[in-house]
């Protein structure tokens, strides 16, 4: 049975005034029935990390190498030092600004699984695809080329997240939903084998909040959320976390 997790990312968003929120999710989800996740900015990973409790922390992005002359940027292993057990990778939003390709975001998979960390690895279709009937087209290739080899069940997480439902308020019908999650099932347990396929969680992201998750989370092979500006209060949050 697939533990499902309930993930936020808080993106551009959170200052340390805004620890409060974590201390009120701490105390809110303290019996959680499921895995409890925040990926704030960089600089409040360590903070997260250190008030302990339910709240896991986890990070938006990673670089490939470990250490080295790239300037501004973090590497997996600081990451998972400051106290980060996840990593974001290949949002929608840092292949649209970053121009992150399948292959970067492979590589970065690779160096967070070399640290230690679990990857969340974000695969979604644009509108215009959609309407082209492209959806799974599109899901298969940025599974086939942003999974390395070597997934467990354990390192990775796959989050389905349509680029036209985040942050607009719009979410995918529940078949439309069902269809990609088990497509994306059917395509990891053919990789992986079944028994890795079955046991990687796929958690749907793009305009989730208080008032969907119940019903996005009844869907077959939804393990979870991943969830942007619903995440960044706690009161909010903890309704999802308690959903799942
Ligand atoms: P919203 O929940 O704000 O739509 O963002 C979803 C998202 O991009 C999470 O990574």
């Amino acid at each position: 049975m697939r533990r499902k997790l309930a993930a936020g990312n808080w993106k551009m968003n959170g200052l340390q005034a805004n620890l409060s929120e974590v201390r009120t999710l701490n105390e809110l989800a303290k019996d959680a029935q499921c895995d409890v996740l925040l990926c704030p900015p960089a600089p409040l990973i360590g903070a997260i990390a250190a008030e302990g409790g339910v709240v896991k922390a986890g990070a938006q992005d990673c670089h490939t190498a470990v250490s080295g002359a790239h300037t501004g940027e973090i590497s997996a292993e600081m990451l998972a030092d400051a106290g980060a057990k996840y990593v974001i990778l290949g949002h929608s939003e840092r292949r649209a600004d970053m121009g992150e390709t399948d292959t970067i975001v492979r590589d970065k998979t690779q160096a967070a699984w070399t640290a230690g960390l679990v990857a969340i690895v974000c695969v979604g279709e644009t509108l215009d695809q959609r309407e082209a009937a492209n959806t799974l087209d599109i899901i298969g290739g940025q599974l086939a080329g942003s999974i390395p080899d070597g997934a467990s069940g354990l390192n990775l997480v796959v989050a389905y997240e349509p680029v036209w439902a985040i942050g607009t308020g719009l979410t995918p019908t529940t078949d439309q939903i069902g269809e990609v999650h088990d497509f994306i099932r059917t395509r990891l347990e053919r990789r992986f084998g079944t028994g890795v396929g079955r046991s990687t969680r796929i958690l749907y992201g793009g305009s989730m909040n208080p008032k969907n998750v119940t019903e996005i989370a009844a869907v077959s092979n939804v393990d979870g959320g991943l969830v942007g500006g619903a995440s960044l209060k706690a009161a909010d949050f903890n309704v999802i976390v308690q959903a799942l």
